[in-house]
């Protein structure tokens, strides 16, 4: 059977990154998204397109869709995996470090929702995989807003099942624990950065890989599109 096209947000790097091989390999078209267009182009993948785009960016998300859905058919799956955790304490945080977490990793999943929805409903069929995280289930200190951020996305997935569930439209919260990837690497606070990194060591929390991610995720798109996996959490086995 000709496979359908996938949309992978955020995969110039970590989980985004190994998607995009997972489902290449399977022999999907791609469409891969995220703003540093050389990291994508290297991975030198068949039949992919790659475009810089930030995901706030609602028209130029919308348009590089429409652009690839033009060479390769419907998007079938859009995996929301870009986002950006910029840890900090609450009484300090610099709010403009806020809004960023809000704009990239809420808005920018609404935004791509947005993009496939009324395809997917139109046709009843289709799959929208988005990730929001650990931090999305459970408190962590120094997360106040990366939590909000990623408590929102599950709800808006939650809410958006409901809106497609009646079309046959698959949507699929993913919540990872922690899997060291750039992720930290954007955090402005070397004590919060050494704290994090100190934590996985010592909990033993440090051998799950991007890969496993991945392939969890593509596990749950293959199956049958009457059998949805509404919510995942997949963590290190060490983690608490
Ligand atoms: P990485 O930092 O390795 O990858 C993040 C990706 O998002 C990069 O490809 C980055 O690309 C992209 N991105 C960031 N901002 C934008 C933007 N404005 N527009 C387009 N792309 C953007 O982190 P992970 O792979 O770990 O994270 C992927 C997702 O998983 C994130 O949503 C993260 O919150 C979530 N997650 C990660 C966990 C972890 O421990 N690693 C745990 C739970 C959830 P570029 O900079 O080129 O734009």
């Amino acid at each position: 059977m000709e496979k359908k096209l996938v949309v992978i947000t955020g995969a110039s790097s970590g989980f985004g990154m190994e998607l995009a091989k997972e489902f290449s390999n399977s022999g999907h078209p791609l469409l891969l998204l995220a703003r540093r267009l050389d990291k994508m182009e290297a991975l030198n993948l068949p039949n992919t397109i790659c475009k810089s785009v930030d995901v706030s960016d609602k028209g130029a998300f919308e348009q590089a869709i429409r652009e690839a859905e033009q060479v390769y058919g419907k998007t079938d799956l859009l995996i929301n995996n870009a986002g950006v955790m910029l840890l900090g304490d609450l009484a300090t945080q610099n709010p403009k470090e806020w809004k960023q977490m809000m704009d990239i990793n809420v808005l920018g999943v609404m935004n791509g929702m947005q993009a496939v929805m009324g395809d997917m409903k139109e046709r009843q069929g289709g799959t929208i995989i988005n990730i929001s995280s650990i931090a999305g289930v459970l408190p962590f200190p120094n997360h106040a807003a990366y939590c909000a951020s990623k408590y929102a996305v599950r709800g808006v997935t939650q809410t958006a099942r409901l809106e497609l569930s009646p079309f046959n439209v698959r949507v699929i919260a993913v919540e990872p624990g922690a899997v060291a990837t750039e992720l930290l690497g954007h955090t402005t606070s070397d004590q919060i950065k050494d704290g994090y990194k100190q934590w996985m060591q010592s909990s033993g929390a440090n051998r799950i890989q991007a890969i496993d991610v991945a392939r969890t995720i593509k596990f749950a798109y293959d199956l049958p599109q009457s059998v949805l996996l509404r919510e995942l959490i997949i963590s290190d086995t060490k983690q608490d």
